[in-house]
């Protein structure tokens, strides 16, 4: 490959020892100019600190720092069985100093009986310290502290990047050790504010890192490991023959995300994405298995490319005689809506009515109440909403036709193709929705069926 690469592990990849070992070779396999390693905290350990925090702020110090002295243990296990019992001192010093300051800070927090919400990241970014640490250390290659290069705002728990800083930042850090076709291992979800005080992107943020790294360095490639095989066409605990999709589009990725398909979240790689650097979903613990590729404008050329769904939603039907050429109907219902915070996913209109799909917690009694006042309404819970995702459904005739022969039997309640036309959305019953997706599956990427809709349609 020609160019620096970003490769990084999430939580799961480097759990233990074992997991640890497993990075290591996958990163020292990789041939590129230079690669940096993001790592998450090892698996667990980002909840674990917060829960030391709070226990704190409870004014609970003896269950506090019993917390923490578990975390730490936890650390030198995995520290010792990486080095056979023969830790460097180095890295036994770092894992000692780190409980040190979080034993400080812990009791501060309790004597408070509060806990700031800056010493609260300052507290659960050691995850990656941690981790990164001894990944550094077992690979002998350099550490870089990432709140010397990720400069974000001051908002802490939530910090928002500063991405022009971050590539000044990169290169005087990162790039001297990159040119040298070198290896440094650094840290995902932290970064620190101007004044130094340390920051997190919020939970989950490691991708986020990865891909503010990957556009500062301008990477040839962002790998995400995990352990999943890259972006499935379906979730596999209801579709078990769900496979990789071998090229997903950022806009494909975006609508699977809305829907809740777990791999990763679409805003956290707009940076790489904006630039043209492919972002890759592989799962490391089948590293030369399949994988997805990320990229601007790709699509799998299928019809469909990927299903998705959420479930519980519950269905607002707003119906009006006076909505035939009443201008201001649709207006007077969002704005009701809009005034009480409920948000809306899916709207399906016709000339006497509207249905929207809105979060099963929705507070609708009231907002249901005032639309009565003009309008007769009708709200049904328990439904799903299935959707067909794909670049290509806009240029494939037929796709809604072949879903629907797909479902022959079960009830559709409304259908709306999303206004970027690679959604197709249908509202079922929360019951059908897995029967659904496996129709569905069978019908557009089923194995006699490659995704030709010419099959399945008259
Ligand atoms: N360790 C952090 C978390 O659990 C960040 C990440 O893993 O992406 O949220
Ligand atoms: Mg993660």
């Amino acid at each position: 490959m020609s160019g620096p690469v970003v490769m990084k592990f999430g939580g799961s990849s480097v759990a233990n020892a074992e997991r640890l070992r497993n990075v290591a070779d996958i990163v020292r396999s990789e041939d590129a100019d230079g690669i940096v390693v993001v790592l998450s905290a090892l698996g667990g350990v980002t909840d674990a600190l917060f829960s030391c925090g709070k226990t704190a702020a409870a004014r609970n110090e003896a269950g506090a720092l019993g917390g923490l002295g578990r975390i730490m243990e936890r650390h030198r296990e995995v520290a010792g069985e990486l080095f056979g019992g023969a830790v460097p001192d180095e890295l036994a010093d770092f894992i000692a100093a780190a409980e040190h300051e979080l034993s400080l800070l812990l009791r501060g927090s309790a004597m408070l009986g509060a806990l700031p919400d800056q010493s609260l990241d300052a507290l659960v970014g050691h995850g990656e310290l941690l981790s990164s640490r001894l990944l550094a250390a077992f690979m002998q290659v350099p550490w870089l502290d990432a709140r010397l290069v990720v400069r974000t705002d001051s908002r802490f728990g939530q910090a928002r990047p500063l991405p022009a800083e971050i590539r000044d930042l990169a290169g005087k850090e990162v790039l001297p050790i990159l040119a040298r076709g070198g290896i440094v291992v650094t840290q995902g979800y932290i970064g620190s504010d101007a004044s130094g005080a340390p920051t997190t992107l919020g939970r989950g943020g490691s991708d986020f890192s990865a891909s503010l790294f990957g556009a500062a360095i301008r990477a040839a490639e962002i790998q995400i490991w995990t352990d999943v095989e890259g972006v499935l066409t379906c979730d596999p605990r209801v579709v078990p023959d769900a496979r990789p999709v071998e090229h997903l589009g950022y806009d494909e990725a975006a609508e699977l995300a809305a829907f809740g398909a777990k791999v990763l979240h679409p805003a956290t790689i707009l940076p790489a994405v904006e630039l043209g650097i492919p972002v890759t979903v592989r799962n490391s613990l089948l590293r030369k298995g399949r994988f997805t590729s990320i990229t601007r404008d790709a699509s799998s050329g299928l019809p469909v490319t990927a299903l998705a769904s959420r479930a519980p939603v519950s269905v607002l039907t707003v119906r009006s005689p006076g909505m035939l050429g009443g201008a201001g109907f649709l207006a007077r219902i969002f704005e009701a809506f809009g005034r009480r915070g409920v948000s809306v996913d899916l709207v399906s209109t016709s000339e006497v009515s509207v249905s929207m799909t809105v979060e099963a917690s929705a507070p609708l009694e009231g907002l249901a109440e005032e639309l009565s006042s003009f309008a007769d309404v009708r709200i049904e819970r328990e439904r799903a909403i299935v959707a067909l995702v794909g670049e290509q459904l806009r240029r494939t005739p037929g796709v809604a036709g072949m879903a629907f022969s797909a479902l022959r039997d079960m009830n559709v309640e409304m259908i709306s193709l999303g206004a970027n036309e690679i959604n197709l959305s249908l509202v079922v019953a929360q019951s059908d929705a897995p029967e659904a997706l496996r129709r569905l599956h069978a019908a557009f990427f089923g194995k006699e069926n490659s995704g030709s809709v010419s099959k399945g349609v008259a």
